[in-house]
């Protein structure tokens, strides 16, 4: 917490960062006493906690109540994806070489679960515990070597999406090869560009409209729009909200 505190003290201030962390404070002291006399009624895919309620996340410029999971942090999008990994993806079935960019804590034990995918974590920081630094905007890695790349709410946060489009699909294996991807959203035509990363808008460059199918299409990649396919039912058990959607790209055989 301390961590978490001193990041958004040197990012916004003092006045801002403060009052966000006693919100946060008594956010997980509310939902903790919730979780101690509420009976289970919620459970999370990725780690197996179950409780009365997940976590406010609280942030500067977004507040989404009841999303995050107490013990490995999942929200909504990660829960949905869990279920659909290992449901109609069949991830433990999978064999070849994944590239996984920013790789999710949530998903830890879904990837894990995968021993026939020989799997290249990677991230511009080191504190995810990748196996390597890279630039998504300049891979260091020759054509056509994975057959999947895992790239979910990147995009935002890259100066130049353009580029790192040209990338994962230039490193991604023509034909066979699968590019699964998501980025924030909402519901008008055109992109939003700040011009810079966006204090006020999480820290984006970005905020994608319903122009992002053709922005990855302009890269060269061949774009199906999917669902994660979770039941009703599934969606009150583990605390997913919507089916926000993500993309399954592929690199033509040719190109
Ligand atoms: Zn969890």
């Amino acid at each position: 917490m301390l961590a978490w505190y001193r990041v958004r003290l040197k990012e916004h201030g003092f006045l801002v960062a403060t009052p966000l962390l006693l919100r946060v404070v008594w956010a997980r002291i509310s939902a903790a006493l919730a979780n101690k006399f509420l009976s289970a009624r919620v459970e999370c895919p990725c780690c197996g906690w179950e409780g009365g309620r997940f976590f406010d996340y609280l942030e500067v410029g977004c507040t989404a109540r009841g999303v995050e999971c107490p013990r490995c942090n999942s929200h909504p999008r990660h829960r949905a994806f869990a279920l659909w990994l290992k449901g109609a993806y069949r991830l433990e079935s999978r064999s070849g070489t994944a590239l996984v960019f920013a790789p999710e804590r949530a998903l830890e034990s879904a990837w894990e679960s995968a021993a026939g995918l020989k799997i290249v974590k990677t991230d511009i920081e080191p504190s995810r515990g990748v196996d390597l630094l890279a630039d998504i905007q300049r891979l260091p890695f020759a054509h056509d070597s994975f057959d999947l790349i895992w790239c979910q709410h990147v995009l935002t946060q890259i100066p130049d999406d353009r580029a790192a489009i040209r990338e994962m699909q230039r490193v991604l294996r023509a034909g066979a090869g699968k590019l699964i991807i998501s980025a924030a959203r909402e519901a008008r035509a055109e992109t939003r560009e700040f011009g810079r990363a966006d204090k006020r808008h999480l820290g984006f460059w970005r905020v994608y409209g319903e122009d992002f199918a053709a922005r990855l299409a302009e890269g060269g990649l061949e774009v199906s729009e999917v669902g994660h396919g979770v039941s009703a039912q599934d969606c009150v058990r583990y605390g997913i909200d919507s089916d926000e959607g993500f993309f399954i790209c592929t690199k033509p055989a040719s190109s």
